[in-house]
């Protein structure tokens, strides 16, 4: 069954997940840098503290009974975007979390578009290819009027692929009148109008900005920079690998297995074929000594840049932290308290909206190419995305230096700009 969630039902999603209520008052805290009224502060904060709509499918099928939800939380700026996630931990607030999340990255690189996320309560390890198949098309026919290249589009995100937004794409088609519309989602196979280099995209924008933070924080990356990654998934081993192209030596990384040092620097080239044999893991490889995990975040080197999960950077490790940059590419890798740690302590930080937007670049330009039927070069699209990731992060700069506010205040208000100024121009949000 399809059921469209009374948002009246979830006024209290600042109640739902933890971090929703602490993200709102950051929203709130950057709104009051916007040249608008206290009452037009307030309209704007009434919408974005609530998702629009969120839609929930039950989908019962012979080898178990699943719940998916697509949560849309903002389209001020335009059709909704964001990823699929099929992972046990998923639920409705959870989705929310992350849809206002993208809302937030959507409006701070500007791209035209608005924030949502999706996803089903599934281990998709524990399902064979046909049931992962028939899950995911059963949720596909429950959001086909829910999705669209002109309403939502959706990417992949923790546990889905190619594969399943190949599924999507093809449950829209035949539910749409028979013909293929590759616009509606993103991160597909090429042969479906995907476009190369997206699986790359994440890692080389989060190597782009350490590489512009650290010059701007006064220590350029040079041959022989220390650098730490926490996390050797898709963004970490990627963001070490742009990174070690640029001369760093990447002296640790880890994975949920472990961590890997070596002062001189590990040969990134030899661990990247290492994990892939082996199903991601860089444990038992031979170029480095094994350490606590926990250890890689407090080494003393130049950069540090958690890729691995949320909240790593916290109260137990903020204050022992030595990294003279800590730039991580995992989605809220910092607790806000352990940032105010490292402010007062004079670490340069960079959040983690600032570095981590490659991805949804590449995905805006795969959804742009799809509307105009062809592919532009490659090159085309990796340069549209290092210039986006630039040309926010030079905004946040200005306003730094106009307002005198720590780097992270700067980018929410960068994003917070856009989003007030889209609702109150347009009127009928209020
Ligand atoms: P992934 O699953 O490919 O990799 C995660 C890595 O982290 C794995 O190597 C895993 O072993 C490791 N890990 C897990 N727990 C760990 C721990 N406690 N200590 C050390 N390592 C640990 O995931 P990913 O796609 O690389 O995403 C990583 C982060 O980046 C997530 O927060 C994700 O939301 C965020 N992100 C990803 C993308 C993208 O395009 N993939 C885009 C934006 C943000």
């Amino acid at each position: 069954m399809n059921t469209i969630i009374d948002p009246a039902t979830y006024n209290k999603w600042e109640l739902g997940h933890p971090d929703y209520a602490g993200l709102t008052e950051r929203i709130a805290q950057a709104l009051e840098y916007v040249s608008i009224s206290p009452e037009e502060r307030e309209s704007v904060l009434r919408v974005l503290r609530a998702p629009e709509c969120a839609t929930r499918v039950d989908l019962p099928l012979p080898f178990g009974n699943y719940i998916g939800w697509r949560v849309q939380h903002c389209s001020a700026l335009g059709p909704y975007k964001g990823g699929m996630r099929f992972h046990a931990a998923v639920d409705q607030q959870l989705l929310g979390l992350l849809a206002l999340m993208m809302t937030l990255k959507n409006s701070y690189l500007g791209l035209p578009l608005g924030g949502a996320k999706g996803g089903i309560c599934v281990d998709p390890l524990s399902l064979d290819p046909k049931q992962l198949e028939l899950l995911t098309r059963k949720f596909a026919y429950g959001l086909r009027y829910v999705i669209g290249p002109e309403r939502d589009i959706p990417a992949p995100d923790v546990g889905t692929d190619g594969r399943i937004m190949s599924w999507i794409t093809d449950t829209y088609r035949i539910t749409h009148g028979g013909m293929l519309v590759p616009a509606v989602v993103t991160g597909k196979p090429t042969y479906l109008g995907g476009i190369p280099g997206k699986g790359r995209s994440t890692g080389r924008g989060v190597a782009h900005i350490i590489r512009l933070a650290a010059e701007y924080f006064g220590r350029p990356l040079r041959t022989g920079t220390t650098v730490a990654i926490e996390g050797f998934g898709n963004v970490g081993s990627v963001t070490a690998e742009a990174l070690a192209e640029m001369g760093c030596q990447i002296v640790a990384v880890s994975d949920v297995g472990g961590t890997l040092y070596n002062e001189q620097g590990l040969d990134i080239t030899r661990l990247m074929t290492w994990a892939a044999e082996r199903r991601g893991s860089i444990q038992g490889f031979p170029g480095g000594e094994t350490i606590p995990r926990a250890e890689l975040l407090l080494l003393p080197v130049d950069v540090l840049s958690p890729c691995a999960l949320e909240g790593s950077v916290n109260l137990t490790n903020a204050h022992r932290i030595q990294a003279h940059l800590v730039a991580g590419g995992a989605n809220k890798y910092a607790t806000d308290d352990a940032v105010e740690i490292l402010m007062e302590r004079g670490v340069p930080y960079v959040d983690d909206r600032m570095t981590n937007g490659g991805g949804v670049v590449y995905s805006h330009a795969e959804w742009v190419q799809n509307r105009e039927g062809m592919q532009w070069p490659e090159r085309d699209t990796l340069q549209t995305m290092y210039g986006t990731l630039e040309r926010s992060w030079l905004r946040t700069l200005e306003i730094q230096h106009r307002l005198g506010v720590p780097l992270h205040v700067a980018a929410d208000v960068v994003t917070v700009e856009p989003l007030a100024m889209a609702m109150l121009t347009r009127g009928d949000f209020l």
